[in-house]
């Protein structure tokens, strides 16, 4: 099959390799209803973290099973299914406190931009659907298995309530998705702190009510203005950078929470700011397996279309494009077809 593969930073490409085939008896394989790029993706592919050898890229995925291992039990071929980019048992104690990202078992879901893929710990990733969903709710199942679903921790993570104030850092997929999240939970105010205009209709489409273009110390005064001098009960930190971190911490209120979902890359913590700041903090890689069955069950039912998130198609063929369209900010999340 056609698989995608980054040999080194920049240089990525769609090309034939071996059908995934079962390792362990607690493997499944499924056949890939769609594909798509994650944000995360560019990481390596911009050089900013390290390719020692050649990666099969994807942890995105929904689909059809078609194989299951010897030990498998709760999906079985025939069944659609929607993972989480984090392999779990769903047995262990992180697992049973909620925290499956952080799963004794964890392994990290990859080879996804493809047609096939294996997934590991079948029982305890994969949540499998009544019945085949129809074509057109796809990509909205898609995004379930991270971007939303990490969005969504973003906002749990953040103590986002029934008529809580939320700042929205970061304007990338992830991003709207908390926005999306914060307007499901109930936030009364939902600020989107974005400078592209394509992206502040879509967080408006969301739920953000209000829009900050400006960032650094003219941001936080803006969200200072926009909150009667407070600051917001709950920050939701999409990015991962210094300065968005920084932005975060400065726009959340006194006893406000931080829930924060971008990789940290190069951010570091100033213990007397955290101190006097009495700001609680709650982040790290999404749990979705927690939130899978709440969220596919909002997708079928119509009430949410995280899909919308996807604003470039392409075939899977020209993954290559998609990568840069996303690198170049040209694209917010690129949606591969098989
Ligand atoms: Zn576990």
């Amino acid at each position: 099959m056609l698989a995608t593969i980054l040999h080194k930073p920049g240089d990525i490409s769609c090309e034939e390799v071996a059908d995934p085939e079962i390792l362990l008896p607690t493997d499944a394989i499924i056949k890939l209803s769609a594909s798509c790029i994650c944000g995360s993706d560019l990481w390596p592919f911009r050089g900013l973290q390290p390719v020692d050898r050649p990666m099969h890229m994807g942890h995105e995925y929904c689909g059809v099973v078609v194989e299951v291992g010897a030990e498998v039990r709760t999906v079985r071929p025939g069944q659609f299914v929607v993972g989480s980019f984090c392999i779990s048992d769903n047995t262990c104690p992180h697992c049973r406190f909620g925290f499956q990202s952080s799963c004794m078992q964890r392994e990290f879901m990859s080879g996804a931009q493809a047609p096939y893929a294996r997934v590991p710990l079948a029982d305890g990733t994969l949540v499998a659907t009544a019945e085949v969903p129809s074509p057109d709710l796809v990509p909205h199942l898609l995004a379930v298995s991270d971007v939303l679903g990490t969005g969504w921790y973003a906002a749990d993570a953040a103590e986002v309530r029934q008529g809580s104030t939320v700042v929205v850092v970061g304007d990338g997929a992830v991003g709207l998705m908390g926005v999306l999240a914060a307007k499901e939970m109930g936030a009364e105010r939902i600020i989107a702190m974005s400078r592209h205009e394509s992206r502040q209709r879509l967080a408006r489409e969301f739920g953000a009510t209000d829009i900050v273009a400006e960032r650094g110390e003219e941001g936080v005064a803006r969200i200072r203005d926009l909150t009667g001098g407070v600051g917001a009960d709950s920050v939701l930190e999409c990015v991962g950078t210094a300065q968005s971190f920084d932005q975060a911490l400065a726009c959340a209120r006194p006893g406000g929470t931080i829930g924060y979902v971008g990789v940290p890359h190069g951010v570091t913590f100033d213990g007397q700011r955290l101190f006097f700041g009495q700001k609680r903090m709650l982040g790290g890689p999404a749990p979705v397996r927690r939130f899978l069955p709440d969220l596919i069950d909002r997708v079928l039912n119509g009430k949410i279309r995280p899909g919308k998130v996807f604003d470039l198609e392409l075939p899977l063929a020209h993954v290559a494009d998609g990568y840069r369209a996303m690198d170049e900010r040209r694209a917010v999340k690129v949606m591969l077809t098989l």
